[in-house]
C-alpha cells in the first residue's frame, strides 16, 4: 500500500528526525507533527547552556520556524490521549481526531520520582502573578522540559542551597551548572562511583571526584525523606543524624518512557513500546521511535543520537527503502568544562575483557578502551573526540587491534582501522 499520510506524535528529536528523513527521501504525502511543546526544541542543553542562561529557547529549537512550512509539515499543538491502530487514528485532548496511513509514536518519557517519602507540610510561596516564571511550589524539581529548567534556574541563585538526588549524567551536569551559577550543591547517590556501568569504574571514579574539586559535596547515601516546609526542603539523608534544609531539590534518578497511549491501544509495552528492527510496533500501522521505544532484544537507549537513528529507520521503513547502516551506540555528556563521549560497552577487566588506557586517566585528553580479545567493544574519551570516532569505526567494522598500539599515543588511531 502506498503511504500518503503520516502522523508523528511527539516533537522531540526522534519525531523531528522522522519527519526530516521522510521528506529527505522524497515522501510527498501529508505529514503532521503533533507536540505539546511550544515548538520542537533540543533537550541536552536543558542541563547545560540553557540552564546556565547562556542559551534561550529559540536558540535550542530543533529547526527554524520556517522549516516546517518549507517542508510542508503541519506542526500541530496538542496532546494525544488515544490511539486506534486498526482505524489509524489519534485523538487529541480537545477531541480532535486525526487519521493517517501510518502513525509514529515519539512521545519520549518523563523523569522518575525515586522511592523517597515526600511530605508537603507547607507549600512554598507561589511566584508573584504575571512574572511568567513557572516554579515548583514544593521546592522539589525534576528536569525533562524547558519549563522544568526555567523553574530550576529561577532558584539557582548565588548561595542557594541545592540538593541533587542522583549523580547520573543529568544530576552531575546540573551540579556542574549550578556551581557555575554560584549555588551551593550537595549531590547524593548510593552508587560509588555512579555511572560505572556506562563509562567503566576507573573513569567513573575520576569523574565523580571532580565534584569535590569544584566545591560540590558528594555524599554516598540514599535520601530517605523530603519534607517541603516554608524554610525550604528538609532532607533526611541515610546515615546522617540531623536532617538538612535546602532551597531546592532536583530529583535526577532516571526517566521512564511515555507509553500510556500505546498501552491503552493494546500495543506491546515492556519498558518502552516494543518495536522490531524496523521500528514497527506490534501493529503494522504504528511505529515507535526514540526514548519511548525499545527494540525487541535490546536495552532501551535514552540518548540523543539513538533517537535520531530511530527516526531515520522509521521513515525508511514507511517508504520501503533500506534502513541506515547500523552503528554502535554513542552519547556525550559535559561537566566542569570537560566533554565526555562514550561508545559501545565498557566492561571491567576479567578473563575475557581488558582495559587499555591511552594517555593518563585524570589528565585530559585521554581515552580508555574495553577490548574483548583483539576487538574493541567500547571506549570512553575525555576531551578526545577523535579517539571515540576511531573506536566507533573499529567496533562497526570489527577490526582487530593490538592493545599496545591502542595505548601508544604516538600511533595514529585511524591507521589502526586498516587492521
Ligand atoms: C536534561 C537532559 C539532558 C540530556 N543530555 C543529553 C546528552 O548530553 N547527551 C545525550 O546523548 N542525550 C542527552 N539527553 C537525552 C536526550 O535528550 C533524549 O534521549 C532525547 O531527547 C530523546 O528524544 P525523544 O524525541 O525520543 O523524546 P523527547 O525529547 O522526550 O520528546 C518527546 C516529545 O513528545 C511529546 N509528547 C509526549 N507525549 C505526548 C502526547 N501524548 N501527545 C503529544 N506529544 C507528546 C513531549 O512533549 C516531547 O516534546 C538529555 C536529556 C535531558 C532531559
Amino acid at each position: 500500500m502506498t503511504v500518503s499520510s503520516v502522523v508523528v506524535v511527539g516533537g522531540g528529536i526522534a519525531g523531528v528526525s522522522t519527519v526530516a528523513e521522510l521528506r529527505k527521501n522524497g515522501y510527498a504525502g501529508e505529514l503532521t507533527l503533533l507536540t505539546i511543546d511550544p515548538f520542537p526544541y533540543d533537550r541536552p542543553p536543558l542541563s547545560k547552556d540553557y540552564l546556565l542562561g547562556a542559551k534561550d529557547l529559540e536558540s535550542i529549537a530543533l529547526q527554524a520556524p520556517e522549516w516546517y512550512s518549507e517542508q510542508r509539515i503541519d506542526l500541530v499543538p496538542g496532546l494525544v490521549v488515544a490511539l486506534d491502530p486498526a482505524a489509524g487514528t489519534v485523538t487529541l485532548s480537545d477531541g480532535l481526531e486525526l487519521s493517517a496511513d501510518r502513525i509514529v509514536l515519539a512521545t519520549g518519557g518523563h523523569s522518575l520520582w525515586p522511592d523517597v517519602e515526600r511530605v508537603v507540610t507547607e507549600r512554598l510561596d507561589r511566584p508573584p502573578a504575571g512574572l511568567g516564571i513557572p516554579r515548583s511550589t514544593t521546592g522539589i524539581h525534576t528536569l525533562r522540559s524547558a519549563e522544568d529548567a526555567d523553574a530550576l534556574r529561577h532558584v539557582l541563585l548565588p548561595g542557594a542551597r541545592l540538593l541533587v538526588v542522583g549523580a547520573g549524567l543529568i544530576g552531575a551536569e546540573v551540579a556542574s551548572t549550578a556551581r557555575k551559577l554560584g549555588s551551593e550543591v550537595v549531590l547524593v547517590d548510593p552508587a560509588d562511583p555512579p555511572i560505572a556501568a556506562a563509562v567503566g569504574t576507573q573513569v567513573a571514579a575520576w569523574l565523580h571526584s571532580l565534584h569535590a574539586v569544584h566545591g560540590v559535596e558528594a555524599v554516598t547515601a540514599t535520601v530517605e525523606k523530603l519534607e517541603s516546609t516554608r524554610a525550604g526542603v528538609v532532607a533526611h539523608i541515610a546515615g546522617e543524624t540531623e536532617p538538612r534544609t535546602f532551597d531546592a531539590v532536583l530529583l535526577a534518578v532516571g526517566m521512564a518512557p511515555d507509553t500510556a497511549v500505546a498501552k491503552a491501544a493494546g500495543l506491546e509495552v515492556d519498558n518502552g513500546v516494543v518495536v522490531d528492527d524496523h521500528q514497527v510496533t506490534t501493529h503494522p500501522k504504528v511505529l515507535a521511535v526514540g526514548d519511548c521505544s525499545r527494540r525487541r532484544g535490546h536495552r532501551r537507549a535514552e540518548h540523543w543520537e539513538a533517537a535520531v537513528h530511530d527516526g531515520q529507520r522509521a521513515a525508511r521503513t514507511i517508504l520501503g527503502i533500506d534502513p541506515p547502516a547500523e552503528t554502535v551506540h554513542w552519547f556525550w555528556t559535559d561537566r566542569y568544562g570537560l566533554h565526555v563521549e562514550v561508545v559501545g560497552e565498557m566492561r571491567s577487566p576479567d578473563g575475557d575483557h581488558q582495559t587499555v588506557v591511552r594517555g593518563v586517566v585524570g589528565e585530559p585528553p585521554f581515552s580508555v578502551f574495553t577490548l574483548r580479545g583483539e576487538r574493541v567493544i567500547g571506549a570512553v574519551a575525555v576531551d578526545d573526540p577523535n579517539a571515540v570516532r576511531a573506536a566507533r569505526r573499529m567496533i562497526d567494522r570489527g577490526v582487530d587491534v593490538r592493545a599496545s598500539d591502542l595505548a601508544d599515543p604516538a600511533k595514529n588511531l585511524r591507521s589502526l582501522l586498516r587492521g
